[in-house]
Order: structure tokens, then sequence, then C-alpha cells
């Protein structure tokens, strides 16, 4: 099978883009390579990889959980099943907090449910005079986080710990996380890849809940891990800002606010103790 044929088997069948990001991970060859030369032939095996990744993307597999990587605020992230993809949103996250942390001297920072570490790499590798600590639940999302900082330089101490349980008498500067926030039942979950992806990260499991149940108890307890002046930011859903400003209110936290993202969508709420 030659490069150009193997493009024409999955025609119709997956997105053009992913199938041609596809091929030229399993053949090594760049866009301009299948462009100029589509008569290459691919070697055995590299077809089969290609036809096999075919079939599972025309199932809907996400393409990051085939090639093993995604893209992030311009560096590269493994990714495995046991974690989230990064998704773009996430920057407001990390813009917001890098601009916190700037007026902060050698500020302490802690990602809550870092999974593939993408928030708590990104501020490490942004804010070089915090302290980073990142903790997730799960020990193999914890696993994929600490690879990625060693491959990307990053230096950021992960814990495994069920939000601040394994914290205890640690404090804190600015905390962040991106939460498990879309409600259980919610149909979104069923939709573009999402059933692939762990659920602990997408939803709180809440029968007939509201999505609010993680950040419910990352704000109850944040109080106990914030130094004085001390800043809360977290991601949430769009039609979670309101709740999540009466939240830190109700908790004590002071100029409570919502941003939207670049979709003009509520993304990130926070407030300062
Ligand atoms: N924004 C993600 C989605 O809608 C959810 C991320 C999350 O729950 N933290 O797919």
């Amino acid at each position: 099978m030659t490069l150009g044929e193997a493009l024409a088997a999955a025609r119709g069948r997956i997105d053009r883009l992913d199938a041609r990001l596809l091929l030229q991970t399993v053949s090594g060859c760049t866009h301009a390579d299948l462009l100029a030369r589509p008569e290459t032939p691919l070697l055995g095996p590299a077809a089969e990889q290609f036809l096999a990744w075919v079939d599972r993307r025309a199932g809907g597999e996400p393409l990051a959980y085939l090639v093993g990587e995604a893209e992030f605020r311009g560096r590269v992230f493994q990714v495995s099943p046991d974690v989230l993809i990064p998704r773009p949103e996430t920057e407001i996250l990390i813009d917001l907090a890098v601009d916190r942390s700037k007026t902060l001297k050698n500020p302490r920072l802690l990602d809550l449910g870092t999974g593939s570490g993408i928030v708590a790499i990104s501020l490490a590798l942004e804010c070089p005079a915090a302290e980073l600590v990142a903790v997730d639940l799960s020990p193999a999302a914890i696993s994929v986080a600490r690879n990625n900082a060693g491959r990307l330089g990053a230096r950021v101490g992960f814990v495994e710990s069920d939000w601040f349980s394994a914290l205890a008498g640690q404090k804190f500067d600015l905390i962040v996380s991106n939460p498990p926030y879309v409600a259980d039942g919610d149909p979104h979950l069923a939709l573009n890849g999402l059933p692939f992806e762990p659920q602990m990260a997408l939803t709180d499991g809440e029968p007939g809940g509201n999505g609010l149940a993680c950040i419910r108890r990352i704000v109850g307890e944040a109080p106990a891990y914030l130094n004085a002046g001390g800043w809360l930011l977290f991601e949430h859903g769009y039609d979670q800002g309101e709740a999540s400003r009466n939240l830190l209110r109700a908790t004590g936290f002071q100029s409570a606010f919502t941003h939207p993202d670049l979709a003009g969508i509520d993304r990130v709420s926070g407030g300062q103790l």
C-alpha cells in the first residue's frame, strides 16, 4: 500500500485532517511528503497500524488517545485514556493564574485533579518563582503527569490525594482546579468521544445532581489550605458561574468573579480569601 492509497482508504470514513495526522504519525512522513510523493510505499506494519487506527477513529475514539499525545498552550503532552484530553478553554484558567501568581513573591501553588498535568506544568514553566504541588486521586493519572513534567522540564511535586485529603497542614497562595463538573446523565457525556475519557474526570457522578459536587467540596475546604489573601480559581460549566460565585461568597471569599472563555461562555470563577 502507498501513502496515497492509505489516504484513499480512509476517505469518507474519518475526517481528512485526522487521516493525514494518523498517516504522518505511522509513516514518519511530513505533510509535504504526502503531497509530493503519494506513491511512496508504506511498510506492512505501518499500513496495518494505520488501518487499525482508522477503524478506531471511525468508532469515535479521540485522535489524541490513538497517537498518545495532544498539544496544549504550545507544548506537547502525553495522554492516555487515564486522563482527560486537554481542552483549549482551560488556557483561561492558566492565564488568570499566571496573572495572579506574578503579583506574589515565591508563591506556593496547588493544582487539584491534575490529570495529564497540563495546568500544573504550564504554571511551573511560566511562573519559575512558584513552587508547584499537584494532586490527583488516580495513580495512573499521576504517572502520566509525572512523565509529562519530566519530558517538559517542569518542577512539580505530585501527590496522590482525594482533593485536599493528603495535604493536612499545608498552605498555598493560589489553588487552581479543573474539576469534574459535567452533571451526571448530561447527554453531552455520550458525545464527541467523551465516552472514551475517564468519567471520574468529567462528572461527579452524583445521581440527579447539577455537576457542582466537586466544586462545592473544593470551595468549602480551600480556606483551610490558603494563606491570608490567597486565591482560589477553578474551571466550570457554561451555566455554573452564578452558583460558583455564590458558593465562594458563602464560604467567605472576597471579590468573587467569573471570567468567560474565548467563545464568551462563563468558564472560570474565583475569589480571594
Ligand atoms: N469542558 C469539558 C467538556 O465539556 C469538561 C471538562 C471537565 O469536566 N473538567 O467536555
